[in-house]
């Protein structure tokens, strides 16, 4: 494929925070942009030169895409990948519906590790009650039962500690399909964040080492606190990963690491929130590395500048509308940078923002992010 140069547009599958931060670097590269948000109160909305609210899957919205957009990407991969199959006859779009395909179902996903013979927490996939029970006597308790399709920072997923807990589990009447997977315990988790371009040209990004509080990323640290070995096995499954998904764009690979062992828990062919950090710390970020991959420009560094850490910014309780808190207080810290999303209304557990902290060391960065957090509110 010939480069898509600045001056084409690129059309976004997806309105939320990472197609606007997508925007802004295809923006700032001189390309148009359209988004397909599929509603008016989309994040995305602002950065975008036209904004589509039909939902997903509209073949009006299709339509659309292919008459205003010379290349297709997305910020999110539970787009329906029919959509993506008949926009790819007349557009390149990347990620592809195969990768789209195996991404958006762990059971898919898991077959596609184990083939890789790459590490997973063991695991049954489940439909029945009968299937349920097999679950148990096989892989066992603790578990987190998680959805196959459709689940996300948590959604969709049950911790099951002991026999009783199985009653919080939702009937298993044979429509929907699940993945019992036996908890871990594991030292720390990281994220691989790798871009590979349609040339086939592949760059790695310093390991992230994340932190979860109820199953959302509350923190992120970069470099990670792990040893040279496991960094390279960790970069080296990535690696395995995307070549074989043939996967054009950022590829996101989130592992549990236990001694100096490493498996993987989930798969993302997108920008990921534990990259945020890449804006400020990293020569090249995330997002306009996505863009360079997906239309055939060379790939920029991804070296560290500096250690960084990324906190993000939650909702608290519904409000209607968004007032935030502490702004002044959080910038008056060394080298902190704040991002918040446009977002309409405040809902709990909704990511409205992020903030990011450069430091000497990244400690030094953990601590004023947190600071930071700890100023902001919405209110
Ligand atoms: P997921 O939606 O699969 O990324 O899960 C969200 C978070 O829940 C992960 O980042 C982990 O912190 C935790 N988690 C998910 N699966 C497991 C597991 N099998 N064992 C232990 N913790 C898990």
């Amino acid at each position: 494929m010939s480069p898509v140069l600045p001056g084409a547009t690129l059309g976004i599958l997806g309105g939320g925070q990472l197609g606007r931060m997508i925007g802004m670097s295809a923006r700032s590269l001189g390309y148009g942009v359209v988004v397909w948000a599929g509603h008016y109160d989309a994040p995305a909305r602002v950065i975008a030169d036209r904004v589509l609210t039909q939902s997903h899957g509209d073949i009006g919205g299709t339509i659309e895409m292919m008459r205003t957009c010379d290349l297709v990407t997305l910020e999110w991969e539970n787009m329906p990948a029919e959509t993506v199959d008949v926009l790819s006859e007349h557009r390149p779009c990347h990620p592809s519906a195969a990768v789209l395909r195996v991404t958006q179902d762990r059971l898919a996903e898991r077959a596609l590790l184990e083939s890789l013979g790459i590490g997973t927490a063991p695991a049954w996939g489940v439909r029945t009650a009968d299937d349920l029970h097999t679950a148990w006597q096989r892989v066992g308790l603790p578990a987190r039962i998680k959805t196959a399709r459709g689940g996300y920072d948590g959604g969709g997923q049950w911790r099951v500690r002991t026999e009783n807990e199985l009653a919080n589990l939702p009937t298993m009447d044979g429509t929907i399909a699940y993945r019992w997977e036996k908890e871990v315990s594991f030292d720390l988790e990281i994220s691989v964040i790798l871009a590979r371009s349609s040339a086939g040209e592949v760059r790695v990004y310093p390991i992230f080492e994340n932190e979860h509080k109820g199953g959302i990323l509350h923190l992120t640290r970069c470099p990670a606190r792990i040893s040279p070995a496991v960094a390279a096995k960790a970069e080296a499954i990535a690696r395995r990963v995307a070549e074989a998904l043939d996967i054009v764009g950022i590829l996101t690979v989130e592992c549990f690491v236990t001694g100096e062992d490493v498996i993987v828990n989930e798969l993302a062919p997108r920008v990921h929130n534990s990259g945020h950090l890449t804006i400020e710390a990293s020569a090249t970020s995330q997002f306009e590395q996505h863009v360079r991959a997906v239309c055939g420009l060379p790939l920029g560094d991804t070296s560290l500048r500096a250690p960084a850490a990324m906190v993000n910014l939650l909702g608290d309780q519904s409000r209607a509308t968004v007032n935030v808190t502490g702004v002044a207080e959080a910038l008056a810290l060394p080298d902190v940078h704040l991002h918040l999303y446009g977002k309409q209304e405040v809902r709990a557990r909704r990511k409205m923002g992020h903030v990011t902290a450069v430091g000497k060391s990244a400690d030094e960065a953990v601590a004023n992010a947190l600071r930071a957090h700890g100023a902001l509110g919405f209110r």
